[in-house]
């Protein structure tokens, strides 16, 4: 080898080891860790602020029989709770403080427009073949949150139901779409904050797993029209009926 050639081939390495050492480092922006929100650092009881709320969001799902979570991004003692159940349904150590292990978890658990992995905005806006988030009682804007947050409250149901695949087979639903079902004319479809879950796991599981998930709306076997679906929205104050189900 002569030395021109000796020395291209070291010029040819350190440009190599050059670029996989510094420019990388020098030029690359952190790499989020997730498509919806990367959180930094940890939350615990006393934290405030964005990062928990959409922790509280995630968690909705993992309360007591008839609580609803309010999630107004305050980290209180009901939000510490709420994460310490996620975290022992999904085998991590349950101490109720958000840290990388809780968040890499999440980060698992949906996709990148923030719905959990198993549900879908499509799903819940089927909305009589129309799709779409307009012409209900609130803001389309309001709508997608609302739909954002039963999707996660039912994504907790579907783990304690033993992770098997829940139908949703009305969400959202506009003003003429839901008199064309015959949908009350206060129906919280239209306010996106209703779904219709069908089987996969029984009404009646389905049902009574919606009371420790956050639902305040619980309508299912035995109620009126409602023995082909088991229905689950947010309202504000209880009404739950399934006589089927002795609820
Ligand atoms: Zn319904």
């Amino acid at each position: 080898m002569s030395s021109t050639r000796l020395s291209r081939v070291l010029l040819a390495l350190f440009v190599g080891v050059a670029a996989l050492v510094v420019v990388p480092i020098a030029t690359a922006p952190v790499a989020a860790a997730d498509g919806c929100y990367t959180w930094s650092g940890t939350l615990r009881q006393g934290s405030s602020g964005d990062a928990v709320t959409r922790l509280q969001i995630r968690v909705a799902g993992w309360v007591t029989s008839g609580e609803v979570l309010t999630i107004d991004g305050q980290f209180g003692p009901r939000t510490a709770a709420a994460v310490q159940r996620f975290q022992a349904a999904y085998g991590l150590a349950a101490d109720g403080i958000a840290g990388p292990q809780t968040f890499g978890r999440i980060y698992e658990l949906q996709d990148d427009d923030c719905t959990p992995i198993h549900f879908s905005f499509a799903e819940a806006t089927q909305n009589c073949g129309r799709g779409g988030f307009s012409g209900g009682a609130v803001s389309a804007a309001q709508v997608r949150e609302n739909l954002l947050r039963a999707m996660w409250k039912a994504e907790a149901i579907r783990h304690k139901l033993g992770d098997r695949p829940i139908g949703v087979s009305s969400g959202f639903r506009d003003t003429s779409c839901n008199a064309s079902v015959g949908g009350a004319s206060n129906s919280r479809h239209l306010y996106g904050d209703a779904l219709d879950f069908v089987p996969g796991p029984s009404l009646c599981d389905l049902a009574r797993t919606a009371r420790t998930s956050g639902f305040s709306g619980i309508f299912g076997p035995g109620y009126p029209g409602h023995n082909d679906h088991t229905h689950v929205d947010s309202r504000g104050g209880r009404s739950w009926s399934a006589p089927s189900c002795g609820i």
